[in-house]
């Protein structure tokens, strides 16, 4: 074959002249185009597209086997058959070598032509080695995606699932079915702050990209904590089409830094805080008492007797003696206070919002009578003792460190009283506490010592000032203190049950002198306080029958007082104690009423048969016109509900004409008599 000019054609021998002009337009083609012969594959005409693509100057492949450039020979004598098959061949991707022996990939096209009477093969070669190469890359990215250990997953615009890896299944559970098409929300574990996720949408939808730690849920309810990086993914516009999540699981990293807090903020051997973080929770209290107006009291509990059990035992029984020390005190604190260990034998609780610091006074009581008794160590029965010093916030300091060093040198003090004793930090705070101990030492042998007294205050009709019953009102007289009043020493007694025998003692004396006036007047009633502590025994209505039975009252004769305190309480079972108690023909009086939370609603559900107005209304009523007004709504509020009114604690005249004028029928006061020894109420009813 003879070579030609490069713009010639490559066989004129072969092609008609005629053609130049056509094969002028082949030329202009963005295709590669060759012809060859079919009896021998010969390449009789390559355009200039063709020969950039195969690399070289176009009439070096005139005149050569067509089969030369096609990289895989077992291809080529495919395509062979097929053309004998079929004629043709429509866009085959094919791997073809260029002059420079590098491969290029490219669609190929054959028809079968004839061409001045030679048959020839009329071939189309397009460049697609870019598509192949992004192809190629999409596939390797998707499978590095695919099999990243992170987790990564698409969302639409929508907010659904559009792609979720192989690690969001393992670590989520849910296999790609069942999360795609859902809304990430699947995953939510109601941990996370709602702040974070409004945080998060806002930067997304701004287009940013938002990096944070989240805690989800998996499939299988457990929790797991991942960091997470979210970030809009823009199409060739910019206008966002997904976001995109990739997410790595942090959740060891979590348990781990939260086990090394705990291990910083709690002690080892008992797993109690330490003092920094009772410090830390001792400030929260402080800011929670500071909303609330309630006070704290910081107690610190001394555990005494351990270098007996060190010294005979050895160290490990001292651990297991702190560990069970500290397992009595755990079930005692209420699990809304802190308790902690400071070290050694010292043990801090942090009684928070509280309204007196009576009430921790109890505790104290509680927790020393508790811990003094054995505990099984070592197969043995050891005891140990405890002291304790108190101090109160905001009165004795306010801050932690203040408290913490009172409570300390209260302890100390504590020493000075033997063992198993309290202290208060303030001076006088200690001695109005041993006074309520006293009280209450004192209190529980009263009865034996004949201490106790009924006094009576006569109840009379408003207007015509007869009497029609009387209160029986309890009286203390201590061999050392003297007398103390009944406000002092009955909320004591209430603190523990003690209040139930003082009770039962003074309705069996009451109901015996009762007889007596019941005889003289068949309509008198004896009014007897009751507290609430009382309702938490369900026997109370049983005791009462058969205190009245052995006394030989009658039934109807007792009207039992309560305060609205027993109604505000959670003692559920009041209502029906006292349903039980009208059953039985007993009168029941809500007393003091206006001083708690007067609710109309207890008055409804009640079935009060009088009702008390307390004596702070009673005061004011010639004096303050609300007082009055406030008095006439009881009254006729009463009288709606058909209850009987007593006005308490009437001390004038004008008292006494303004309320029978308001349609009080009942009053009790100085000005109609004091409390009175029994002996001298015989007098008043004998007149
Ligand atoms: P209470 O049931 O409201 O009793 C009325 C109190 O008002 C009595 O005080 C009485 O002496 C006082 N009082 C009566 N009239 C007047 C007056 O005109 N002016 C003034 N300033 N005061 C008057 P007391 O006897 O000191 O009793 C105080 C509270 O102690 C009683 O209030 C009652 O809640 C409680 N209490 C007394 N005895 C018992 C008892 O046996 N059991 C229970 N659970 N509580 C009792
Ligand atoms: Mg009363
Ligand atoms: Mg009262």
């Amino acid at each position: 074959m003879v070579s030609r000019t490069p713009d010639d054609w490559n066989d004129h021998a072969m092609l008609d002249d005629d053609l130049n002009g056509f094969l002028a337009i082949l030329d202009e083609s963005p295709m590669g185009i060759s012809m060859s012969r079919r009896r021998d594959g010969v390449i009789i005409y390559v355009n200039r597209r063709f020969a950039d693509l195969m690399g070289d100057a176009r009439e070096r492949f005139v005149g050569t086997p067509a089969r030369q450039y096609f990289s895989d020979a077992g291809q080529h004598a495919e395509i062979v058959r097929s053309l004998k098959r079929d004629g043709g061949l429509d866009n085959v991707d094919m791997a073809f070598q260029r002059m420079d022996g590098a491969p290029i990939w490219a669609l190929l096209t054959i028809r079968a032509a004839v061409l001045n009477g030679e048959a020839v093969n009329l071939a189309w070669i397009s460049d697609i080695g870019e598509r192949r190469q992004s192809e190629a890359q999409l596939r390797r990215l998707s499978m590095a995606v695919e099999q990243a250990p992170v987790t990564v997953m698409v969302t639409g615009r929508d907010g659904l699932i559009e792609y979720v890896n192989r690690a969001f299944c393992r670590i989520t559970g849910f296999s790609a079915g069942e999360a795609i098409g859902q809304n990430p929300r699947l995953l939510k574990s109601g941990q996370v702050p709602d702040e974070v996720y409004r945080a998060m949408w806002s930067t997304l939808s701004a287009g940013g990209m938002w990096q944070g730690e989240l805690c989800n849920r998996k499939k299988d309810g457990g929790l797991y904590w991942e960091y997470a990086t979210i970030s809009p993914v823009r199409d060739g516009s910019g206008v966002i089409t997904h976001f995109l999540a990739v997410k790595e699981d942090i959740t060891l990293r979590k348990e781990y830094e939260s086990r090394l807090r705990h291990q910083a903020s709690h002690d080892a051997l008992t797993g109690l805080p330490t003092r920094a973080l009772a410090s830390d929770r001792l400030w929260q209290a402080i800011a929670a008492a500071g909303r609330s107006g309630n006070m704290i009291v910081v107690m610190l509990v001394v555990l005494d007797g351990l270098d007996k059990v060190n010294n005979s035992l050895g160290f490990k029984a001292g651990d297991a003696a702190i560990v069970a020390f500290a397992q009595r005190l755990q079930a005692l604190v209420r699990h809304s206070d802190t308790l902690a260990r400071l070290g050694g034998n010292e043990f801090l609780i942090v009684v928070g919002d509280i309204g007196a610091p009576a009430v921790a006074e109890i505790s104290a009581l509680r927790i020393l009578d508790d811990c003094r008794k054995s505990y099984p160590i070592d197969g043995r029965n050891i005891s140990l003792a405890a002291r304790i010093g108190m101090t109160v916030y905001p009165s004795d300091g306010a801050d932690p460190s203040v408290l913490i060093r009172n409570a300390h040198a209260a302890s100390l003090r504590s020493e000075e009283r033997g063992g198993n004793n309290f202290r208060f930090f303030t001076p006088r705070m200690d001695e109005e506490a041993q006074a309520r101990l006293r009280i209450e030492s004192g209190l529980q042998s009263a009865i034996e010592r004949n201490e106790l007294d009924v006094f009576y205050q006569p109840i009379v009709a408003a207007g015509s000032r007869e009497i029609i019953g009387a209160e029986a009102l309890m009286r203390w007289s201590h061999p050392e203190m003297g007398a103390i009043a009944p406000d002092r020493f009955i909320p004591i007694a209430e603190s523990s049950d003690l209040i139930v025998p003082l009770s039962n003692w003074l309705l069996r004396r009451a109901c015996k002198d009762a007889r007596r006036w019941r005889q003289t007047l068949t309509h008198f009633k004896l009014a007897v306080n009751f507290s609430p502590r009382q309702f938490r025994h369900s026997d109370l209505v049983q005791t009462i029958v058969d205190i009245m039975e052995a006394e030989g009252l009658p039934r109807d004769c007792l009207e039992v007082e309560v305060t609205e305190r027993l109604l505000m309480g959670e003692s559920g079972n009041a209502k029906i104690i006292l349903d039980t108690m009208k059953g039985f023909d007993i009168s029941i009086s809500i007393d003091d009423f206006g001083t708690g939370y007067s609710s109309l609603s207890y008055l409804q559900n009640y079935q009060f048969d009088t009702l008390k107005i307390d004596r702070s209304f009673v005061r004011e009523v010639d004096v303050s016109a609300s007082a009055r007004s406030l008095a006439c709504a009881i009254i006729e509020m009463a009288r709606a509900l058909s209850m009987d009114v007593v006005a308490e604690g009437v001390e004038t005249r004008e008292q006494e004409t303004i309320l029978t004028e308001l349609g009080c029928q009942s009053m009790q006061g100085y000005l109609f008599g004091r409390p009175m020894p029994a002996g001298a109420f015989d007098v008043l009813m004998d007149r």
